[in-house]
This record gives C-alpha cells, structure tokens and sequence, in this order.
C-alpha cells in the first residue's frame, strides 16, 4: 500500500451529508411528480400543461443529479501527522485515518488534522 494513502476507516458520511442526499432525491421525486401530474391534467387539449410540466420534469432529474455533484465535491487537505509530523494527503469527507507512519488516529475536522481519542 501506498505509503501516502492512509488507511481511512469506514465510518460512513456525516448526518449533514447523507440527510441532503436524501433532500434532493425527494425533491427531484416532488418535482417529477408534479411535472408528470401537471402534463397530464392540464396537458390534454392545451400546451400549457407541457410548457409548465416538461420543465419541471428536467428539473427533478437534473437537480438531484446537480446538487449530488456538489455533495461529492469534497476538498483536499494536505497537513501533516499531529503525532509524528509524517504528511498526510486526505479529503474533509475523512472522518478518521490512521496515521502510515505511526498508525495512531487522527481525526479530521474543519479542514485540520486533530489527535483522535
Ligand atoms: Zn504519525
């Protein structure tokens, strides 16, 4: 293994994370339903059911996919062990790593490497 890619353990996503995960899946749900409902019940003899409807239909399945690019767009820190000075490369959607040098844990948070209990 890579002496610069740490072990990361797998603690899984913060709440924040997975709760807008889950916020724009629905949303993107609401609005496809919406536009769907809307298409078909004021679609029939008039346009103006397509014009409102097919809109939201491209909003419900662009915007979940947009706002998941943003959600999976993480930054990279670049610190060195607090422990042992060893540098370290990771992400801030790290929440825990063990150090390659020294296998003590570090943790992440707000962009800096901490000491882990
Ligand atoms: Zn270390």
């Amino acid at each position: 293994m890579d002496r610069n890619q740490p072990e990361v353990a797998k603690t899984g996503r913060t709440f924040d994370s997975a709760y807008s995960f889950s916020f724009s899946i629905v949303l993107g749900l609401v609005l496809f339903i919406a536009g769907l409902v809307i298409s078909l019940t004021l679609g029939q003899g008039a346009t103006i059911g397509l014009i409102f409807g097919i809109p939201l239909l491209v909003a419900g399945l662009v915007l979940p996919l947009f706002m998941m690019r943003d959600l999976f767009h993480h930054n990279e820190i670049s610190s060195t062990c607090p422990y042992c000075d060893a540098p370290i490369k990771t992400s801030d959607a790290t929440i825990r790593l063990n150090c390659p040098s020294c296998k003590r844990v570090i943790e992440v948070r707000e962009m800096t490497l901490q000491r882990g209990e």
